[in-house]
């Protein structure tokens, strides 16, 4: 069973801890229950309680202290157990990850850093249940941190006073610890420094967002700091900033997966359970085909993410191929968290406006995913930096395993200057494909074949490759084959049945065509290239026992598996 179902919560853990965390989490919003879940959505509640019990077991301490900084044997940063509670607490609601997932991003600067002191500090507000906020954005800047003008103005002997605004900053009502970006006033030099929002020099002005989170906008004035508050300074601070991001953004794809699997077991049971025109609404057959695509799209996604996890783990100064993988799970798993909901919301139409369902808040939830932390353009303006060494340079690398034991990833802290991307090497992605003797992934292999030699022959010039527009398409594309490569690197990992590896490269083909068509569409492809997107254009195998087969085991089977606590 590749879905969580929080009723049968049977997962491998490496230690007994990290189980208890997921089934003591899981009990907690079964017993708060689903009704107290959406009233408080509704009212706008501060999460106060789920904040209470989070520090009542020490579950932040556990998961966010690097092993060095706790006293706590189970304390650890470790991906694979991140995942699972990133999972588990997006299932009952994005608010409750929204603040884990603020402070991932505050601790970020702060475990990158060389200040021990305020290190220790963090550790210790962990233990106390002290949440964290990255202060990164200002209003009039969106993603040109270059741009940044919270100043810090020197006044000698190791001090200074800083001065300006920050806006959409989760936690900073509250935090601990907010992580702010800024520059050093005369030199223009980048700094991260800690700021405390109980000084009086902190003043929190509102919340931004209508929501259950508090997404701040604060102010500093004349807010004294001294050296031992900076966290780093220079380039390095922007490379923190950029580090920090590489990894938080990867959760946000376990927040889709998360909110799309609580949503799927709201929807099926609802419709094979109502009767229209004498028969259950899983009759329709457009009815079967948007289950069976939500459904793929949906473990397509989970397997992804986790196979992305492995290479987070392994990674090292010498192996960067996360910072690909990542902003795939990033722009691609979230937009297919989208496609789910869409075709979910098309089934269960009325159903998905009432109040007191899950999905009400999903499918409102879900559309955030893909436009925060960088939209789905800053991503792939991002990803096809990669493009040509993934296609025509790849590098020999050790295979790399499920990694599930007990470590902690603390090379997510020390990741180095974050240049050189178009450096970076990836292994060959023929033999993964060429594992698998099933006809739609034996499909989806010759349309990125023909898309390599796109790559060769009618190679983008230097215009299209300055134009955004252009490259876009161009990055669908590749995106699609960088995901049906880690799809089928963690099916053989999973041992996952060929028929539903079949069906999942049935909506693989159709998207490759779809991009395809959209490249061709493009004023500024060449003739050569138009012609080469239509040779992409491909129809997946036909079977219509596979379909059943997917259909029956696999979705229908679904029917009931899982209905929280009212
Ligand atoms: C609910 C919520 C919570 C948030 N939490 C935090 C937080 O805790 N901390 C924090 O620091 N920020 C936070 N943010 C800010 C968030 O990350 C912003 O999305 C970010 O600052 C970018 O700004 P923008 O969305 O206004 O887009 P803009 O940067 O204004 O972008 C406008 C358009 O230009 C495009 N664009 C911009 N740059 C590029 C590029 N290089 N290549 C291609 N296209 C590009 C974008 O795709 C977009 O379509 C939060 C925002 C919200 C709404």
């Amino acid at each position: 069973m590749i879905l969580l179902n929080p009723r049968k919560h049977v997962r491998q853990y490496s230690d007994t801890r990290s189980r208890d965390i997921m089934l003591k989490t899981i009990e907690f919003f079964e017993r708060k229950g689903l009704s107290s879940i959406k009233d408080d959505d509704h009212k706008r509640i501060w999460y106060r309680e789920y904040l209470d019990f989070v520090k009542e077991n020490q579950i932040f301490a556990t998961l966010l202290t690097p092993s060095k900084y706790s006293a706590d044997p189970d304390a650890r940063w470790d991906t694979y157990r991140n995942c699972e509670f990133n999972e588990i607490i997006a299932f009952y609601g994005l608010a409750y990850w929204y603040t884990w997932q603020v402070s991932i991003l505050g601790l970020g600067p702060i475990w990158m850093s060389s200040n021990e002191g305020i290190k220790r500090d963090a550790a210790k507000a962990l233990k106390e249940g002290g949440i964290f906020a990255f202060g990164l954005s200002e209003r009039a800047h969106g993603a040109d941190v270059y741009s940044t003008e919270m100043t810090l103005t020197p006044k000698g002997h190791g001090k200074y006073v800083a001065n300006g605004e920050k806006y959409y900053i989760g936690n900073g009502n509250e935090a601990a610890m907010v992580s702010t970006f800024g520059k050093i006033a005369g030199t223009g030099e980048y700094a991260f420094f800690v700021a405390n929002f109980k000084r009086p020099e902190y003043e929190l002005r509102k919340n931004v967002c209508d929501s259950q989170n508090y997404v701040a906008n604060y102010a500093l004035h004349d807010y004294p700091v001294t050296d031992a508050e900076i966290l780093v300074r220079g380039e390095d601070a922007l490379y923190t900033a950029l580090n920090t991001v590489n990894v938080g953004k990867y959760n946000l794809g376990w927040a889709s997966i998360g909110i799309c699997t609580h949503a799927f077991y709201e929807a099926i049971n609802h419709a094979a359970n109502r009767v229209l025109y004498g028969m259950h609404v899983t009759d329709f057959p457009h009815v079967r085909q948007m289950f069976t695509d939500a459904y793929c799209r949906l473990v397509a996604m989970k397997l992804v993410a986790l196979r992305a996890s492995d290479y987070q783990r392994t990674a090292s100064i010498d192996d960067r191929r996360y910072l690909l993988y990542n902003p795939v799970v990033k722009m691609k798993v979230t937009s297919q968290g989208e496609d789910v909901i869409t075709l979910l919301w098309d089934v269960i139409a009325a159903k998905g406006f009432e109040k007191d369902t899950y999905f009400e808040m999903a499918a409102r939830d879900i559309r955030a995913l893909p436009r925060l932390e960088g939209t789905v353009h800053v991503n792939i303006a991002l990803i096809v930096k990669f493009m040509t060494n993934y296609f025509l340079n790849p590098g020999q690398f050790p295979e790399v395993g499920k990694i599930m034991h007990t470590r902690s990833d603390d090379f997510l802290f020390n990741q180095g200057p974050a240049r050189g991307l178009g450096k970076i090497r990836f292994h060959d992605y023929g033999p993964v494909f060429d594992r698998f003797d099933i006809p739609s992934v034996k499909i989806f292999q010759e349309q990125i074949e023909v898309f390599k030699q796109f790559l060769l022959t009618a190679t983008p010039d230097d215009e299209q490759t300055k134009d955004i527009d252009f490259l876009m398409s161009l990055g669908e594309i590749f995106t699609l084959v960088v995901y049906g490569q880690l799809i089928l690197e963690e099916a053989r990992l999973e041992g996952l049945e060929a028929d539903l590896i079949d069906q999942i490269f049935d909506f693989m083909v159709r998207d490759f065509s779809r991009h395809a068509l959209e490249l061709h569409g493009k004023q500024s492809a060449t003739q050569k290239q138009a012609e080469y997107c239509l040779k992409m254009i491909r129809r997946a195998a036909v079977d219509k026992r596979r379909y059943g087969n997917i259909w029956t085991n696999h979705v229908l089977a679904l029917n009931g598996a899982y209905v929280m606590n009212e």
